[in-house]
């Protein structure tokens, strides 16, 4: 007589990644007749705790970029092990998901996907509601302090020094909490150097004074950090009350993430205002200004794609009065302008947190996972899904859609796992 077995799965954390790692578990077991037990572990007493606050609270739920290899590009690290995860769940299935479920995504102009409710409880409750139907178990203040295994091959779970739970798949989904590094170390893993990335540079220059809310279209930056290598990154940039911030240089952050932790957040950033190409450009759009101004105050006119106010922050940087006739302006003077325009050099003294969105870059090592099940290579039976991983996405729902994907695979494998 054959045996009846029911399968029992243990997903650790109940935050982006685990639960839909849940859902996806619970939909294949019935698609498949598979009967499963699946419980939801939480440290703490809320689950979803990011998503209800992602997004300033909207939820940027993926970004609308449909082609995987350009998806990929957008991760500094984890680009190449994506492929083959976003080839069986990418941004297009993640829409598709919600839609199935009466949940609407709409993209903004830089590519952002959010629910039309713009609203972040609106990807929680539709998240409750499908785990109420399935009857997943959300356990809440069940902190798991340990995974041991077996010698039978099944996992051991030790919860709040208390409770024992014994099972046959295990999925680390703790996001970024150092416990959850702990447990994959201590069942074999390695875990690569955790840094901050997402994050704003503090500097303070003349350039910079009162001009918080000033914003450009389209920087240039480059980043040079003592003893590592440059980078380099275009696109909106934003002044702060502390320094620099805006989409472009939290890219350069997130490419930069380790390199800045070893310097302990000092470097020198060249910043191309205008960001146009050549420095010919600029020169040649300076003295259209200067010729067709001539009897004009210089502090008046200024390229349009700058405000009246950095304009004059830029002449107080290069020591010019703004009320010298563009006529009057030196060659030497014209080149400080030239040379604050094109290639303004700001010593970032420190870094600050970016409100918005923030993760850790690092986690288990890459090379220790199967791309393909999300399990570990070490330890059989054991999964891993979102931020615990060493991958990292650049601001704008990449960070989202690698914990969906990597949730909906570990989730699909789960159920045939053969413990
Ligand atoms: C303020 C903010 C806004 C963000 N906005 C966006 C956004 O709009 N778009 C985007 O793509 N990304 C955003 N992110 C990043 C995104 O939230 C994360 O990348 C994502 O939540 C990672 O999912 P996860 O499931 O791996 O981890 P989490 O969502 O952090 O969930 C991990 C869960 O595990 C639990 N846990 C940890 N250890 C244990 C344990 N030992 N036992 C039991 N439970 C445990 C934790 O309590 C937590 O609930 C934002 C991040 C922040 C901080």
């Amino acid at each position: 007589m054959k045996e009846y077995k029911q399968k029992i799965i243990a997903i650790i954390g109940g935050g982006a990644s685990g639960i839909f790692a849940s859902l996806r578990c619970a939909e294949i077991a019935k698609e498949k007749n598979i009967d499963i037990n699946i419980k939801v572990f939480e440290a703490s007493s809320k689950f979803l705790k990011k998503v209800r606050i992602s997004g300033g609270g909207r939820c940027n739920v993926t970004h609308n970029i449909f082609e995987v290899n350009d998806f990929c590009l957008n991760y500094p690290r984890g680009r190449k092990e994506l492929l083959s995860p976003f080839q069986k769940f990418q941004a297009a299935d993640t829409v598709e998901w919600f839609k199935q479920r009466g949940v609407k995504l709409k993209h903004e102009n830089d590519g952002r996907m959010f629910p039309i409710s713009d609203s972040s409880e609106t990807i929680i409750s539709c998240f409750m509601e499908e785990a109420e139907k399935y009857g997943i178990q959300l356990l809440n203040k069940k902190n798991v302090k340990n995974i041991n295994k077996l010698e039978n091959g099944k996992l051991s779970l030790s919860i709040n020094d208390s409770e024992t739970f014994i099972t046959d798949s295990v999925l680390i989904a703790t996001g970024s909490m150092p416990k959850g590094y702990e447990l994959a170390k201590n069942l074999g893993h390695s875990i690569t150097e955790i840094a901050p990335s997402l994050f704003t540079f503090k500097i303070t220059d003349t350039i910079l004074e009162n001009l918080p809310g000033t914003s450009f279209s389209n920087a240039a930056l480059t980043l040079k950090i003592y003893g590592e290598r440059s980078f380099y990154e275009k696109g909106p940039l934003l002044i702060t009350h502390w320094g620099l911030s805006g989409p472009a240089l939290l890219k350069l952050s997130a490419w930069a993430a380790r390199e800045m932790m070893h310097t302990n957040y000092k470097a020198k950033i060249i910043v191309n205002w205008l960001g146009l190409e050549r420095q010919d450009d600029v020169e040649k759009l300076l003295a259209t200004i200067k010729n067709s101004n001539t009897k004009t105050n210089i502090g008046k006119a200024y390229p349009k794609e700058l405000t009246k106010r950095f304009w004059h922050q830029l002449l107080i940087k290069c020591e010019i009065q703004k009320e010298i006739n563009w006529s009057e302006v030196s060659k030497n003077q014209l080149n400080r302008i030239l040379n604050n325009l094109f290639k303004c050099e700001l010593e970032v003294i420190g870094k600050s947190r970016f409100k918005e969105e923030f993760v850790e870059c690092g986690g288990v090592d890459l090379k220790e996972i199967n791309f393909k099940t999300m399990e570990s290579k070490v330890c059989p039976g054991l999964y891993f899904s979102g931020e615990v991983i060493d991958i990292d996405g650049i601001t704008g729902g990449f960070n989202f859609q690698s914990a969906w994907t990597a949730g909906w695979i570990a989730g699909s494998h789960m159920p045939f796992n053969s413990n």
